[in-house]
């Protein structure tokens, strides 16, 4: 049997939809809002433009303006983005809301539950081993690699944390592709 890894399909991260903000509502004190179908709010001021994201408080549909743009010059801007934020893009709506300035700028987290899945193509456990594995991103979804290779491969995080190789840590979240390696078990 040879030691080389052997290599099979990656496993992909993917969105399934957008993920919710974790971020508390000033009137009913909810934790999650949602760009629902998606908005901008454009205010031109002379030659300064602030743009807006608008969300909305999945309990109470309080909405509330995450700030993209404050008091830019509008030729600093993109024609083609301006465009974008008047007609809604969607791509725009999902591209600002993953920018984790936007998160930073306006302090809330991306909740992610339930809107990502692994496409995870079948390993046979009886294959050759060791097998090495690549997981990648769709989405920037953090996850822990030991939680996703668990899924992945139907085993217990203890069978994990012995049979899996990786360069990074196994336990800290990570939302970029890493590469692993199964070996074979007992
Ligand atoms: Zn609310």
């Amino acid at each position: 049997m040879s030691s080389q890894p052997h290599t099979v399909l990656p496993w992909v991260v993917r969105q399934t939809r957008l993920p919710l903000l974790s971020s508390r509502c000033v009137d009913c004190r909810s934790e999650a809002a949602t760009t629902g179908e998606g908005r901008f709010r454009v205010n031109a001021n002379g030659k300064l433009l602030d743009v807006w994201l608008l969300v909305h408080c999945v309990s109470c549909g309080r909405t509330s303006k995450l700030t993209v743009h404050e008091r830019v010059p509008v030729r600093s801007l993109d024609p083609c983005e301006l465009d974008g934020y008047h007609a809604n893009d969607p791509q725009l709506v999902a591209s600002t809301l993953l920018d984790p300035l936007l998160a930073r700028r306006n302090r809330f987290t991306l909740d992610w539950r339930g809107a990502w899945r692994l496409d995870a193509p079948p390993v046979a456990l009886d294959e050759v081993w060791p097998t090495r594995m690549e997981v990648l991103f769709e989405a920037p979804v953090p996850v822990r690699p030991e939680r996703l290779i668990a899924r992945g491969l139907g085993l217990s995080r203890s069978e994990v944390s012995r049979r899996v190789k990786c360069d990074i840590s196994l336990r800290r979240p990570v939302s970029t592709g890493f590469t692993f390696t199964v070996l074979a078990g007992d």
